[in-house]
């Protein structure tokens, strides 16, 4: 019912997607699952590392053995040298924008000095074939191309070396991913090594090698394949690593060993490094050096971390019947009591809740580790921030509740990313989303699982409002590096959106089949947008693409208006009943002000008496029947359209009940399922759901007939606010008035400067410094 919006304005809100989406092939099935013929290369790496505590310096060289698994011949490999970003005059660099006015912060103004002047960068100084002999290449920007020998035919293997030297940055100046980290009070270092060697490039079915250059802002995506891996390091550093320790009986003490095989079966973290340990080792550091080395399988890249200030406990979780996996964290002492308190804990709820969500997690180890970059993951290991703040008097730690959840958030988070997208793979140098708001999506999931009332950020409906209504709002399918407000945008809608997907149209059932299908489906495998939308339409059994097109693909935001409640009693066509009806209404109905007045002054003056009154001769018939009078024509001609009705059809007329057209308005475009709060005027309420699919014929407004057996009192769109309506205000009928508190403020002008009163303040002498917040201060990176 109701009009259509003429040809020009219409617009297919439910539009099947198979048109923007690529056509399926054998590699990629329109089920979203991976086709029969699906491949993917396989690189494996043997690495050998040094650190240079007194430079700050690593020296490595590695072996790459490249699986050809495509059908493709090729002649040239590419790989990535992230850490190019940071070469002066690199595009990345000077591509770097400011806010155009004439204010810049300390830190920002450090970076732009910093890359004036930096010499960072990978530094490669060989890349030979097997044989040793030099392969032809050519660094472009953040990407190096190896040209080969020979063309690598399809089902076959190269293998060549690299060698080379990074500066490792300082996080706090070039505010990396990983990098360096002093500690001034005792002068010691941490490492956090990422992207920090030599990778492969990806080479996929529909992107063919992924060649865009690393401009510092969207991540990576890689190969999987095997690492060997061996770091040396000073010889009382603790390292933690991607992978599994393969000779802890020359790097650990017996005590050690021991404690870390009685942390597999503990119900709490043990202590494998304390506190005193780590700390006496900080003024006496060691000349010598060990070389911790370490294996993984399977995985899409390696980092580790390394410092002498470590201090190391571990917990074992059964993940399923029979497989225990180690959660471990490293931390210096400046992040207890935090760190020893929440940090293990928060890994062991991650596996429990992405495991039930997706898969249990495959690897043997997990692994948080505190430093200054704000959170970033790699396989099996994650960099969080977050200390507690030491009184520069007392030297008393206590931290602010923000601290704490911002620490259990970001845990949740970097470890979650093992499972998106460190296995199911995605290109997050395109799409951001695929990794960042599904695994936003689940970290609100664990979130809402780890305490009542946690101060969840991103994943409520209410909380994407101020967003969805920017006027700088971009598709979630917008490529990675053109973003805008990533975090909203990449992290916060598309988690809002799938929280909205799961608990208001598809119902938890549903999805959590479908989401979890996907996440199996693509396990270890490389996803593409596409595969997703498709999985969860195909396994959810329900057509999505609306969804897709306004959630994912559109700026639109959901604000319905109820615009109207008109309420109507059956009509019964009998003349007896409809009659007094009629009448009674028109009583109802307010008097002509002149008529009223005049029967008013009638009481004084004669004037105003009516004439058929004073008159009687004057009246007839009608002055006795009105319109209303029921007469026996009336009465026959009602009793002939019942004889000629089917049963049904008398019933209908028979019914007293209560018929309501309500009136609503699509003001903010995107399609949505319309949830409605009806209250009755006896006090009762009723829930009623309206599918999205409401909107098909006209997106802009419906209007709807209910009946119901009670009279209604007022109708409210979305009461428990689960679609981000982004406007309140029209969503009542009768419209209500928002209370809120009206805060009346004092107008101040800023003090004028009083040179006069300025001349006489006497100098002040040896002020101490300790007020000013120093720069080695927990710094609010966001997380990545
Ligand atoms: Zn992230």
């Amino acid at each position: 019912m109701g009009t259509l919006p003429p040809k020009g304005v219409w617009q297919d809100k439910f539009r099947q997607l198979d048109e923007v989406w690529p056509t399926t092939n054998d590699y990629r099935a329109a089920s979203g699952a991976p086709g029969h013929r699906y491949w993917q290369q396989k690189v494996d790496y043997k690495i050998k590392v040094a650190l240079d505590d007194a430079k700050q310096r690593a020296t490595g060289s590695e072996t790459i053995t490249y699986n050809n698994n495509s059908p493709d011949t090729l002649k040239y490999l590419w790989l990535n040298l992230d850490q190019n970003q940071l070469v002066k005059g690199s595009d990345p660099i000077n591509a770097r924008t400011n806010d155009g006015d004439a204010k810049e912060s300390f830190g920002s103004m450090r970076l732009t000095m910093a890359h004036e002047k930096s010499t960072q960068g990978l530094m490669v100084s060989t890349v030979t074939d097997e044989a040793g002999k030099p392969l032809p290449y050519i660094i472009n920007g953040t990407m190096l191309r190896i040209d080969l020998r020979a063309p690598l035919l399809p089902s076959s293997t190269v293998t060549f070396s690299l060698a080379w030297t990074l500066d490792v940055p300082e996080v706090d100046v070039f505010r990396t991913r990983g990098g360096y980290e002093y500690f001034k009070d005792d002068k010691n270092y941490a490492y956090y090594m990422s992207q920090w060697y030599p990778r492969l490039a990806s080479y996929s079915d529909n992107d063919g090698w992924h060649i865009r250059q690393f401009f510092a802002n969207s991540e990576f995506t890689l190969e999987f394949g095997d690492f060997d891996v061996e770091i040396t390091v000073p010889a009382d550093h603790i390292v933690a690593s991607t992978g599994e320790l393969r000779n802890a009986d020359k790097i650990l003490t017996d005590a050690q060993r021991q404690k870390l095989d009685d942390a597999k079966t503990a119900t709490k973290p043990v202590v494998i490094v304390s506190q005193a340990e780590s700390t006496a080792k900080e003024s006496a550091p060691s000349k010598e050096k060990k070389t911790w080395h370490f294996k993984a399988t399977n995985v899409r890249d390696f980092s580790f971390a390394s410092s002498r200030k470590f201090i190391w406990d571990a917990q074992g979780h059964e993940v399923e019947p029979g497989r225990t996996v180690l959660a471990m964290s490293f931390y210096p002492k400046e992040g207890n009591p935090l760190w020893e308190k929440y940090s293990t804990a928060t890994l062991i709820h991650t596996l429990d809740v992405y495991g039930r969500f997706s898969f249990p997690y495959p690897y043997p180890v997990v692994q948080s580790i505190n430093g200054n970059v704000g959170g970033m993951e790699y396989p099996m290991l994650a960099f969080n921030s977050g200390r507690p703040e030491k009184d520069k008097k007392t030297g008393k730690l206590t931290y602010s509740s923000r601290t704490k959840y911002s620490l259990v958030s970001v845990i949740i988070h970097e470890a979650g990313h093992n499972w998106f997208p460190m296995i199911v793979n995605s290109d997050e140098r395109r799409w951001t989303w695929m990794d960042e708001g599904l695994n936003t999506f689940l970290q609100f999931q664990a979130e809402r699982l780890w305490e009542k009332d946690y101060p969840a950020q991103r994943g409520e409906p209410k909380d994407i409002v101020d967003y969805m209504k920017s006027p700088t709002v971009r598709p979630i399918m917008t490529d990675g590096e053109s973003l805008d407000a990533v975090g909203a945008n990449a992290y916060s809608k598309p988690a809002t959106a799938l929280s909205i997907l799961r608990e208001t149209i598809l119902g938890r059932e549903l999805f959590d089949f479908a989401f979890k299908e996907y996440a199996t489906r693509w396990k270890f495998k490389r996803a593409n947008p596409a595969d997703f939308f498709r999985t969860m339409e195909d396994a959810s059994g329900v057509d999505l693409d609306w969804f897709w097109r306004g959630w994912f693909y559109g700026t639109d935001n959901v604000d319905v208006s109820i615009d109207g409640l008109d309420e109507y009693t059956v009509n019964t066509q009998n003349p007896d009943v409809e009659q007094p009806i009629a009448r009674k209404k028109r009583d109802e109905e307010p008097r002509s002000l002149t008529a009223e007045r005049n029967e008013a002054s009638a009481k004084t003056d004669d004037f105003f008496k009516m004439e058929v009154d004073q008159k009687p001769e004057l009246k007839d018939f009608y002055n006795q029947n009105d319109r209303f009078t029921v007469s026996n024509a009336d009465r026959n001609k009602f009793n002939t359209l019942v004889k000629g009705l089917e049963p049904w059809e008398k019933a209908l007329l028979g019914v007293g009940e209560f018929a309501y057209v309500l009136d609503f308005r699509n003001i903010g475009g995107l399609v949505t399922p319309v949830i409605l709060g009806i209250t009755f005027k006896d006090g009762s309420t009723e829930q009623l759901r309206i599918p999205a699919d409401v909107w098909r014929q006209n997106p802009g407004k419906f209007s709807k007939l209910i009946v119901r057996k009670k009279q209604i009192s007022s109708v409210e769109v979305d009461p428990r606010l689960e679609t981000a309506d982004v406007d309140l205000e029209n969503n009542a009928w009768p419209r209500k008035i928002v209370p809120s508190r009206l805060e009346i403020f004092k107008q101040t002008m800023p003090p004028s400067r009083n040179l006069m009163k300025d001349m006489d303040e006497p100098l002040k002498k040896d002020e101490k410094k300790d007020e000013k917040k120093d720069d080695d201060s927990p710094t609010a990176a966001p997380t990545l």
